[in-house]
């Protein structure tokens, strides 16, 4: 079929950049934008500035090619189009597609993914009302977060679940909140509820938030004969991931105990998601997947046909040069 012969050009893995502008807390502190872009190109320059042991400063230059560079001047819109928007009509067929937001702390990952599921849904919902009328499709969505290695329902007061994995390579969330949808309205109040939830923690929005993954599952199921009389089975699905902070990684040697062991985890699940995608590219039989509890969850999705996507979201800041190029550096190793 047409679709089919679609899904066989839309690559496999998909590492994107995208740069967002410098804010006015970095303006204030004169720091200046040291990511240049040449536009319409797949081409990024780092400018870090270094110091000789005479004192003296000088420019390295670090050169990166990714699949696509997207600079400050680019939308949510244009961002959807580039990474997620092509790949929704092959979860009809059966593709697990996956798109992750990764790097620093206010580096826009959250800015960056909020939009992409609601966009996906108004697709899918389309999709589903003018392809594959009358062909029993649904939609379900979830919302769930990793923290410290626990899975907790973002649509269910942050419930602690619990996984268990079948015989057939299906992990499975036990008891975790799977609502239908059929319009647009309630996915986003879904959304903005899990949202909600997200940063009620203690210690106050972005701290809490960027110490956890959280994952929005769009599935489709489709029930046994078309209508909706047998429970329905799972044919796709599009996990979209607002990964932590990638600099917490490195809170491996924090005074607090807790967050020393936090930051364990994240670099730990990062590293074994890089492997995992790695192993993908390669179409090597073995996926590491067991590595942390990230991996696991999305085990089933690196199965198969799958389709995934890495958005690097990077500050043009010079202050934030070290975090930038391990970003990109992380982004590079993927691709
Ligand atoms: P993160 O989730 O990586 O910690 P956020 O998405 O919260 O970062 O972004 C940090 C701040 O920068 C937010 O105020 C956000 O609105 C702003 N921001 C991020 N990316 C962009 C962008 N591309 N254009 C404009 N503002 C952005
Ligand atoms: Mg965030």
């Amino acid at each position: 079929s047409v679709d089919k012969e679609k899904a066989n050009t839309v690559a496999k893995i998909k590492v994107v950049v995208r740069k967002r502008p410098l804010n006015k807390k970095e303006m204030a502190k004169k720091e200046e934008d040291i990511v240049t872009i040449e536009p319409h190109s797949n081409f990024l320059t780092v400018h870090e500035t270094k110091m000789k042991v005479d004192l003296t400063e000088y420019v390295e230059k670090h050169g990166f090619v990714f699949d696509a560079v997207l600079n400050e001047n680019v939308s949510n819109e244009e961002v959807y189009s580039e990474t997620v928007e092509p790949i929704v009509p092959l979860i009809f067929h059966r593709t697990k597609a996956t798109c992750f937001a990764y790097g620093q702390t206010g580096s826009g990952k959250t800015y960056t993914m909020q939009p992409l599921p609601l966009k996906a849904s108004h697709d899918i919902l389309s999709l589903m009302h003018h392809n594959h009328r009358n062909q029993g499709f649904q939609l379900f969505v979830s919302f769930f977060e990793i923290y410290g290695g626990k899975v907790f329902d973002l649509l269910n007061d942050r419930k602690k679940l619990c996984m268990r994995e079948d015989g057939k390579q299906q992990v499975c969330i036990v008891g975790l909140q799977e609502y239908r949808v059929s319009n647009v309205e309630t996915i986003r109040e879904l959304i903005e509820k899990g949202n909600a939830t997200r940063s009620t923690g203690t210690t106050g929005a972005n701290e809490e938030s960027s110490r956890s993954h959280a994952i929005l599952q769009l599935a489709i199921k489709r029930s046994a004969d078309g209508t909706e009389s047998k429970p329905s089975r799972l044919v796709g699905k599009f996990s979209f991931i607002d990964l932590a902070g990638s600099e917490r990684g490195a809170d491996t040697t924090d005074n607090d105990k807790q967050t020393r062991m936090e930051g364990a985890e994240i670099n730990k699940s990062l590293l074994a998601l890089k492997e995992c995608i790695r192993a993908l590219d390669n179409d090597r039989g073995h996926i590491p997947f067991r590595g942390s509890k990230l991996t696991e969850v999305l085990r089933d999705s690196f199965v198969g046909d799958s389709r995934t996507v890495m958005i690097s979201c990077i500050s043009p800041s010079s202050g934030s040069c070290e975090h930038t190029l391990n970003t990109l550096r992380y982004a590079d190793r993927v691709k």
